[in-house]
């Protein structure tokens, strides 16, 4: 089969490898879309440091191809998506319902060959059936709007709360579209106008731009959406936040940094960890079946397999929302 391989760090190759053989409780995919994740840069630049060679990419929409004997469920020909992180199911934390974290889980795409091939192989219990009304340039989100799910259970808004996205990229706009469903009246903050833009087209109330003084809106906001994974993030969210306010935080810095605990303490705010999903993309589809998030305006642009290297290696830019990668 046709597969992108990151060979080496900052390295796509596309080339003929073997066909992944589909194990007793697996199912083979045949990818018809993909779409690119932050993660997905984060591997290519060598900052997972898992072992190389191995095929990227974890968002994806395709067919069942073939199913192990002990698969019930699913048949081929079926559209599916895949759910890209299989924990254990055993440790205290995958049977309590918290297998988003837990510490043996295995990343498509990273730890095992991922989506950006003809090919990939998949364990059953994380293959979803796509339904036939929901189009693959749709479908490709369930996996970015589940980790919105996932935060919407962390912490909900109640209809009114004042909401600050911080952070319009895809995670950003995918949240706010939850939170304006709710009732939430939303702010969006970022720097990139086109991102901003965006923002207001679906939904957002009010913008917080670069030219926007954070002064006027000090203990302000209800529940605040930290998803830009910027140093300086959490320090300015938490002097945004109102009294008694609740930060979800989904980005992940990659640094520590200095926060105002003090304001933390005086305010008696909430700051809370929200990490992929657990069993959230049932909710996902259901979602992007009803129309309330729309996807449409964040597919920024399309890639193939052979594009996959330039892309990767080339400037990040704030125009880009989501690359999706036709296999
Ligand atoms: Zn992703
Ligand atoms: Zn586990």
């Amino acid at each position: 089969m046709k597969a992108a391989i990151l060979t080496e760090v900052g390295k796509i190759v596309v080339a003929d490898t073997n066909m992944p053989s589909c194990g007793r409780d697996e199912v083979l995919i045949r990818v018809k879309l993909g779409g690119i994740c932050g993660s997905d840069h984060t591997l290519y630049h060598g900052r997972f440091n898992v072992p190389l060679p191995v095929i990227p990419g974890h968002e994806a929409i395709g067919t069942v191809e073939a199913v192990g004997a002990e698969v019930t469920g699913i048949e081929t020909g079926q559209r599916v998506t895949i759910q890209p992180n299989f924990s254990c199911g055993q440790c205290a934390l995958c049977t309590s319902g918290h297998g988003n974290i837990c510490p043996s889980k295995i990343r498509l795409g990273v730890d095992t060959n991922g989506v950006f091939a003809e090919f990939v192989k998949v364990p059953a219990r994380y293959v979803w059936k796509v339904p036939d009304t929901l189009p693959d340039e749709v479908a490709v989100f369930t996996e970015p709007l589940s980790v919105g799910v996932h935060a919407m259970r962390i912490t909900a808004p109640n209809p009114g709360d004042n909401v600050l996205i911080f952070g319009a990229g895809v995670m950003g706009l995918l949240v706010l579209q939850l939170a304006v469903s709710r009732g939430a009246r939303v702010t969006a903050c970022d720097l990139a106008e086109k991102r901003l833009s965006l923002a207001k087209q679906l939904g957002a109330s009010e913008i917080l731009g670069p030219d926007t003084s954070h002064e006027t809106f000090l203990n302000t906001f209800d529940v605040i959406y930290e998803t830009s994974g910027v140093s300086t993030a959490l320090d300015k969210v938490i002097r945004l936040a109102a009294p008694l306010g609740k930060i979800v935080v989904l980005s992940l810095p990659g640094k520590d940094h200095a926060i105002p605990i003090d304001m933390v303490v005086r305010k008696e705010l909430v700051i809370r960890g929200s990490l992929i999903y657990t069993d959230e993309f049932p909710e996902a589809i259901e979602i992007l079946q009803s129309g309330k998030v729309k996807t449409g305006p964040l597919a920024t642009g399309r890639v193939s397999l052979s594009g996959l290297d330039q892309f990767m290696g080339a400037f990040a830019s704030p125009e880009r929302v989501k690359t999706l990668v036709e296999i």
